[in-house]
């Protein structure tokens, strides 16, 4: 039985950087180096603003557009290959995206932490549990190769000082290859301001509040991005533009657009991520795929749209429904895990556990100060505070301690982080899904091209990270985001950076 006791995923909304206020939580940012104005503007001259020309004589090598991991790591690698006139937009005032809001890991295989742990794994067993994952509807090719090069993303995220050695499990993997931050918190606060120090420290100039609304093309190449900044209208002239605007998941027209039944749905979504990419690529002719595959997470509190992290249930947490009962396993996939709940009343569950789990889980500090953890001194007083039968969720209690303690089979067939209760403080959080993550999006192959409707590569047009689709199929593993963005972001700044040279 695989227990998770050192669980600590930390959850980065209640940390001051919220996506709902993702704006107003710019001093949080700010107090973590990933604010804008700490890396290089494009100079504009007293002229050009006067003028407030759409017109511009300003011309790159590559233009990548978004702050997220996969928009960092491509400038880094791209810069790191030679290619050092380049420049990164981001539309919001912050750096990261979603990015910053990655509370499981990075998955990788084969990985030099893996084996001084002996933590056995391999490519094709991640690849294969990715794609079972996805229900098979994932892209093989896509998949074999950020599962190939997973662990060389590791080391050379490690070179650039971000190092993740703390290894963890998550949902729908059998083996321990989720890399956090050594103290185990979130991944996402260390990887951003990880990744914009590596950028301040090549002087690769970031342009914040610049927003990207459209490419520009020449024939079928695409030559060049129409951005908004102060107000005005400039083309910036490319040799090749990366997308890496990630996700849509905070544009509910754009939603309901590709999945009308998730209208309403909470998002756990950073503003920023309003689906801009697929707009940009999809005019310029790249193809979208799977676009109506638009992850839910089955944990996310619904009054502050708070993401309750999955290393929580890895840890020992359990699921119980308003009439005080399990109904399903907690470490299965998030598919799964949603699509049960919407079936309890009220559609909603009580994700409950004890102090050991509040004491190993940095981020339920963080839920308790928002003030959306129930306490109780014991099963029973929970039970009373939460309103759920106490005899049901003393028996509910006391059947999954039996896991533990009795080696007795779970009825739901939960093998993973089954963590017996230990008498004493008892909490809950009341949870239902909120949308998460686009599975869909540009298609790609491994060289990042993005392929037009005929599977052509449109010369001068790459994509990496949430804004491409194909590789989650229908089901994205917990911790896969972070090996995508990384995997296919270091290889497009160094594939743009070859096909330049
Ligand atoms: P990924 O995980 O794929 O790197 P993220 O969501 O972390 O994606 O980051 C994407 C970034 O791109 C966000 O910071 C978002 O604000 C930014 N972005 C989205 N659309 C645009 C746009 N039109 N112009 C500039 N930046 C954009």
């Amino acid at each position: 039985m695989t227990t998770n006791m050192n669980e600590q995923e930390m959850q980065t909304r209640t940390s001051g950087v919220t996506r709902r206020s993702f704006l107003a939580g710019v001093g949080a940012l700010g107090a973590l180096g990933v604010l804008g104005g700490l890396s290089g503007c494009a100079p504009q001259t007293q002229e050009e603003a006067a003028q407030g020309s759409p017109e511009s004589n300003e011309s790159y090598d590559a233009v990548i557009v978004g702050t997220g991991g996969a928009g960092l790591s491509a400038a880094i690698a791209a810069y790191d290959k030679g290619l050092t006139n380049i420049v990164v937009l981001e539309k919001m005032s912050a750096y990261g995206g979603n990015t910053n809001f990655s509370s499981s890991g990075m998955n990788a295989s084969e990985t030099i932490f893996q084996a001084d742990q002996n933590i056995e794994d391999s490519n094709d067993l991640f690849a294969q549990e990715t794609l079972d994952g996805g229900h098979n509807t994932g892209d093989p090719e896509l998949v074999a190769f950020m599962c190939d090069n997973s662990a060389g993303a590791i080391e050379w995220l490690d070179d650039l000082g971000i190092t993740l050695d703390n290894i963890t499990l998550t949902g729908g993997m059998s083996v321990h290859r989720c890399h956090r931050p050594t103290d185990g918190s979130a991944v996402g606060l260390t990887l951003v301001p990880g990744l914009v120090a590596a950028l301040n420290n090549r002087n690769i100039p970031i342009r914040m509040d610049c927003e990207a609304t459209e490419l520009v093309k020449d024939g079928d190449a695409v030559t060049g991005v129409v951005v908004k900044e102060d107000n005005k209208t400039k083309t910036l002239n490319a040799r090749a533009v990366i997308l890496a605007t990630g996700g849509l998941g905070a544009n509910q027209e754009m939603v309901t657009k590709y999945r009308p039944d998730l209208a309403g749905y909470v998002t756990t979504n950073q503003p920023g991520a309003t689906g801009d990419g697929y707009v940009m690529a999809e005019n310029a002719g790249a193809q979208l795929v799977q676009m109506d595959q638009i992850q839910i997470h089955p944990t996310v509190e619904q009054d502050t749209s708070t993401l309750v992290a999955e290393g929580v249930r890895g840890g020992g947490a359990i699921l119980v429904n308003s009439e005080g009962n399990r109904f399903f396993d907690e470490m299965s996939t998030r598919d799964k895990v949603s699509a049960a709940e919407l079936e309890q009343p009220g559609s909603f569950a009580w994700c409950v556990f004890d102090q050991q789990v509040y004491d190993n889980n940095k981020a339920i500090a963080k839920y308790d100060s928002a003030g959306i953890v129930k306490q109780g001194a014991d099963t029973a007083a929970l039970a009373q505070e939460i309103g759920v039968d106490a005899e049901a969720l003393a028996a509910t209690v006391a059947a999954y301690n039996a896991i533990t303690t009795d080696g007795a089979t779970d009825e739901f067939g939960r093998t993973e982080g089954c963590i017996a209760f230990a008498d004493g403080n008892m909490y809950a959080i009341k949870v239902a899904p909120g949308i998460h993550h686009a599975m869909g999006g540009i298609r790609i192959n491994v060289k990042n091209e993005a392929l037009d409707e005929n599977g052509n590569p449109i010369p001068g047009l790459y994509a990496a990270g949430e804004v491409t689709g194909g590789i989650h199929g229908n089901n994205r593993i917990g911790g896969n985001a972070v090996c995508d963005i990384e995997v296919f972001g270091k290889n497009v700044g160094e594939v743009v950076a070859e096909a330049l040279s």
